[in-house]
């Protein structure tokens, strides 16, 4: 068994080292939105994995690079886990309401500050940091695959097509990712799950061009036919209409309803913050916390047709476009839901609509029960001496572990390890020194605590 404490108390002692090493990273840009800097940092972590004993290399993709690296146990029966987060980060702009160089990581105080301390720089330094705490103390207990993502910030268009063209590489039993901060109250997080997405536009054309609106007499026009097309696709309950929708929709276990009733949920404070009277279909309380995390929707982004400007122009519109997006809970499948769309509008008259969609992001949820679901749960309150919210599933759609779970397979979690209030995405963020080398140590135990779980459970 490894000797945990020792490999705290080593993260402990190496706090400068470990400090400097980070600050390292947030100096190196690598702003994925306008590129720059990624190649570079990309090399740099590349370079500074290895130095800890990580087998790494930067694998080209359709898009930024992937950071890739491994390092092997030492020993033959254990376990593979593989750990997603990302190098990239978002601009610094404006750099002059910062208090501090954005590109500097400055330490004031118990603050590391600089674009990415947090997001997701420290997160992933914490890993690195893991590897070589452990390697320092004793052994490697798990075989790790590191996959780090150069376009997270993006929306990481390009890794569906890298992990379906690398998926030995990345074999494994099952994944984890660190990104971003605790919850309010600084109470450790646990997401099992992500919600899907898929976004597209309908279009419909009337006229050759727009025309005077005494024309409405003879020629269709595409504004109505989009309303007319909507209609049809949702009832006023919010019911979708759309053949097979609901098929694949996997409604909460009833432990996963458990967690939901613990994660506290105030209708008023939340009616509040939304600005809404009332919630879809009259929901309250845990159950509007379930139709929130549980159900899809389909959701009118944005509508455009005609004129709506200054004074009236009795205008027929030549065209019309709505968006759509949906968000899709498991085990819906995008493009799945794409072709039941489509079908939907041929049957109901609608083929000359035009539909164009995107490839959609997959939803994806881990059963809380999973053991490797209570070693992360239990590595947190070692770390932490606190209860974690563990959410069965997120609102919000994203690619990273629990979504690579789905893609591969494999039991998945998404955790944090950065400060509550952390200022992601925003001037003056932050990371503290205690969070970064409580969050070694969370990697190093939850590594330790899976290597020691009995084979059959894993
Ligand atoms: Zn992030």
């Amino acid at each position: 068994m490894h000797d945990l404490q020792s490999t705290w108390r080593f993260v402990d002692s190496s706090r400068d080292q470990m400090i400097a090493d980070l600050q390292k990273l947030v100096q190196q840009k690598s702003i994925s939105s306008s590129g720059e800097g990624v190649t570079e940092c990309a090399e740099l972590l590349a370079s500074m994995m290895r130095d800890v004993g990580i087998d790494s290399r930067v694998m080209p993709t359709d898009g930024l690079p992937v950071v890739f690296g491994e390092v092997k146990a030492d020993r033959d029966d254990a376990p593979t886990l593989l750990i997603y987060t990302h190098y990239d980060v978002q601009p610094a702009d404006p750099e002059d309401a910062w208090d501090s160089p954005p590109w500097e990581g400055r330490l004031v105080g118990d603050r590391l500050i600089g674009r990415g301390a947090t997001d997701a720089k420290g997160n992933l330094m914490a890993h690195i940091k893991a590897v070589q705490s452990l390697k320092a103390t004793g052994e490697m207990p798990i075989n790790i695959k590191f996959i780090f993502d150069g376009e997270e910030e993006s929306g990481s268009p390009s890794l569906p097509a890298f992990v379906e063209q690398h998926r030995e590489l990345l074999a494994a039993d099952a994944s984890l990712s660190f990104d971003g901060g605790f919850d309010a109250g600084n109470v450790p997080r646990i997401n099992l799950g992500t919600s899907g997405l898929l976004f597209v536009q309908l279009r419909a054309q009337g006229g050759r061009h727009d025309l005077h609106s005494a024309r409405a007499r003879l020629v269709p026009n595409p504004a109505w036919k989009l309303v007319w097309a909507l209609n049809t696709m949702k009832d006023p309950s919010s019911r979708v209409l759309i053949d097979g929708f609901y098929d694949d929709v996997r409604p909460p276990t009833s432990r996963e309803r458990e967690l939901l009733e613990q994660a506290g949920w105030d209708d008023e404070e939340q009616r509040k913050s939304l600005g809404t009277e009332e919630f879809v279909g009259g929901v309250s309380g845990v159950d509007a916390l379930e139709q929130l995390l549980f159900t899809p929707t389909c959701n009118i982004a944005g509508f455009a047709s005609g004129y709506v400007g200054e004074g009236r122009k009795t205008l027929l519109p030549a065209s019309a476009a709505v968006n759509v997006d949906f968000r899709l809970v498991s085990d819906q499948e995008p493009q799945d839901i794409l072709q039941k769309l489509r079908n939907h509008l041929d049957r109901n008259g609608f083929e000359d609509i035009e539909v164009e969609g995107e490839s959609g992001i997959e939803p994806s949820r881990t059963d809380p029960d999973n053991p490797f679901v209570q070693v992360v749960v239990e590595a947190a309150k070692m770390v932490y001496q606190q209860e974690p919210t563990v959410r069965p599933t997120g609102d919000a759609s994203g690619r990273q572990a629990v979504w690579l779970a789905g893609k591969l397979g494999i039991p998945g979690a998404g955790t944090a390890i950065g400060p509550p209030d952390w200022k992601g995405h925003a001037a003056n963020e932050f990371m503290t020194v205690q969070h970064y080398l409580d969050g070694i140590k969370y990697a190093a135990t939850i590594w330790t605590n899976w290597a020691e779980q009995p084979r059959q459970t894993r």
